[in-house]
């Protein structure tokens, strides 16, 4: 799932899990158990998370390769905020290739900014203040967004108008994906 923060691809890929019967695999719902559950992780994300930045790929590799290794991921999954640069793109390549499993699809969820921003500001979470809103939205243009065009390239992209009432949303991916509802 792509899109920017406020998209609605969290809620989506919740949805979407249940309709598929795969786990919906969220690194940022990941990263803030980590915070609330203070381990080691949540030490080392808590303030860039607060700032709105980016945690590095490093790290971020190794959050995603532990968890498509589990068990309840080898009969598929929903990626959900990764990757989010060309270096995890690469990188996701690399981990999907040692599991040998491809990308079936990279759907993209297009909400104008104005919207974004409201969204946002309404959900009221710990990084949703609106500077915050504003660099995370930042940060997607410069490093996340160069990737609709990689995954356009490979002939993955499904573009989806996230403007629409959650359900209808839901719809629209479940039938650019070819699945019954
Ligand atoms: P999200 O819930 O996907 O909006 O993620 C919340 C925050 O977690 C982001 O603003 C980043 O600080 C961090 N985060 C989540 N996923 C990633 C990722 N793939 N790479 C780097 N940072 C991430």
């Amino acid at each position: 799932m792509l899109g920017a923060p406020g998209s609605g691809k969290g809620t989506q890929a919740d949805f979407l899990a249940v309709s598929l019967g795969v786990p919906a695999i969220s690194t940022g719902a990941m990263l803030r158990d980590a915070v609330a559950l203070g381990s080691a992780l949540g030490g080392k994300v808590e303030s860039i998370m607060a700032s709105g930045a980016l945690v590095d790929d490093g790290l971020m590799a190794e959050v995603v390769r532990e968890r498509l290794s589990r068990p309840d991921a080898a009969g598929g999954f929903l990626l959900d905020g990764y990757p989010r640069t060309t270096g995890q793109a690469e990188t996701l390549d690399r981990i999907l290739e040692a599991l040998g499993v491809q990308l079936d699809a990279v759907v993209l969820l297009e909400v104008p900014e104005t919207v974004l921003v409201q969204r946002a500001v309404a959900r009221r979470r710990a990084d949703d203040r609106e500077e915050v809103v504003r660099e995370r939205l930042r940060v997607y243009r410069e490093k996340t967004e160069p990737l609709v065009a990689h995954y356009s390239q490979r002939g993955l992209l499904r573009r989806i108008d996230g403007e629409r009432s959650m359900p209808a949303v839901t719809a629209a991916i479940l039938q650019e994906l070819g699945v019954q509802a």
